[in-house]
């Protein structure tokens, strides 16, 4: 069966060159849900791997617009949809320098097992554009948005594909490409999703993924007898992740020590509590994407430039920027640090030979598509929100979330088990995610 996996990583490898993000991920879900395979060998027969890594479609659209200066621009726009077997195409869309097929593919093809994770009628896809909001004027923004909208539109629908944010992409880009969805199509439905909550938007969602991160985390510590209270946590990033994740962290007793950016990151031995807090949203505001400016208000904070903030010794880890920010140099200084518990906030945050190294060194990994979940689940009822033409309240919204990550930890923990694989979240989530896609991919047919 090792041989068979390897097969299949070859197909891809093949099929996609150039695109090491994208091949990252199938090794590692593909590794994961061998035993699957092995006692599936009817999938096998249906091609149901080969089909499974292949995008069910993927667009590429030119996206020009016109700059303040008046300078024509072009970027590059991408919608892949990835798999609908369990439901309608879901997952958001990233707006960075660094965006090609491979960064997309890799998001959509994570998005399929998150999404399933869940337990909601949501199947996988990922979308993007090369275009770096850093610096650009509102009006700008909203010239772009619109632009990549007047291609997007008519690819999704409430239906087919619901887009929402991801890196780049919040509250104020999601207006401008629902405004233009609308008057494109002239419908008025729950197209996206992080919608703001004067037009269809869902009560916690800005919050939804990093709280939900904080349960995972919980549910993690529990399940090894310890608790969150009292623990110090080291956080990266700065933005709507860490910011959710960093307030329920607080809430439930923990001290956040660490943020990052993509200058450097921050020490704050004494917390970041109360309007540090806030202050994370008005660093996001300034558009600069940088963090440095925390350290000159904060006094007891200091700012290391360049650097990650692996080096500080915590009990847990939650890397909340972006993908591959902890390489095996990082894990082995968590583990020389002692380190016990890392749970993955953003997408695919941990190379797969840091994964294995921790592991190795006893440190339980929560993965990303398990533990980030949460935003996508809050999607999913707001979709449900715009469907029944309702309006959900907070207290509804958190009692779901809370609920649905309980189950996400239970059904892993219960996968990995199931196949004698101890307390491996990793393989376990991948195999819990995989099991219900597969069933259906089995009852629809070849498709
Ligand atoms: N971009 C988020 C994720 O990585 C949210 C996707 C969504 O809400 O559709 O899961």
């Amino acid at each position: 069966m090792a041989n068979l996996v390897e097969q299949y990583i070859e197909i891809a490898k093949k099929r996609n060159p150039g695109e090491p993000e994208f091949i990252q991920t199938v090794e590692e879900v593909l590794t994961s849900i061998e035993p699957v395979l092995e006692a599936h060998p009817e999938y096998v027969e249906a091609g149901l791997i080969e089909r499974l890594i292949e995008p069910e479609r993927g667009i590429s659209f030119r996206v020009p617009w016109v700059d303040d200066e008046g300078k024509v621009q072009v970027n590059r726009g991408y919608r892949y949809e990835f798999n609908s077997a369990i439901g309608p195409y879901k997952g958001g869309l990233r707006f960075a320098a660094n965006v090609y097929p491979g960064i997309i593919k890799f998001l959509g093809f994570e998005q399929i097992f998150k999404n399933s994770l869940t337990g909601l009628p949501i199947g996988g896809g990922k979308g993007g554009a090369d275009f770096d909001p850093t610096g650009k004027s509102d009006a700008e923004v909203m010239r772009f948005c619109q632009s990549f909208m007047t291609e997007l539109y008519r690819h999704i629908g409430p239906h087919t594909d619901v887009p929402a944010g991801d890196m780049g992409v919040g509250a104020r880009e999601i207006g401008y490409l629902f405004g233009q969805y609308k008057r494109l199509t002239n419908r008025y439905e729950g197209v996206l999703t992080g919608k703001g909550l004067a037009y269809g938007g869902l009560a916690g969602r800005t919050e939804a993924t990093g709280y939900g991160i904080v349960f995972f985390a919980r549910e993690m510590l529990k399940h090894c007898g310890e608790e969150l209270a009292g623990k110090t946590v080291a956080v990266s990033g700065f933005g709507n992740v860490s910011w959710g994740t960093v307030q329920k962290l607080n809430e439930l007793g923990a001290k956040v020590i660490t943020i990052s950016g993509p200058d450097g990151y921050i020490y704050d031995p004494d917390g970041v509590t109360g309007e540090k807090v806030d202050y994370m949203l008005e660093l996001r505001a300034s558009g600069k994407n940088i963090c440095s400016p925390y350290a000159e208000k904060f006094p007891g904070a200091t700012f290391y430039a360049g650097k990650k903030p692996w080096e500080v010794k915590a009990d847990l880890y939650i890397p909340c920027a972006t993908q591959n920010e902890i390489h095996i140099e990082d894990a082995k200084t968590m583990v020389a640090n002692g380190c016990k518990f890392l749970c993955e906030g953003a997408n695919m945050p941990t190379t797969n030979e840091a994964i294995e190294y921790l592991q190795k060194n006893g440190v339980i990994v929560g993965p990303s598509k398990a533990a980030n979940a949460g935003g996508v689940a809050c999607s999913c009822i707001e979709m449900g929100q715009n469907a029944g033409h309702t309006v959900f309240s907070p207290a509804q919204v958190y009692e779901q979330l809370e609920t649905i990550m309980v189950n996400i930890h239970k059904n892993a923990a219960a996968a990995c088990e199931k196949y004698g694989l101890g307390y491996d979240l990793i393989k376990g989530a991948n195999i819990a995610g995989f099991e219900k896609v597969a069933e259906a991919m089995m009852a629809q047919g070849i498709v």
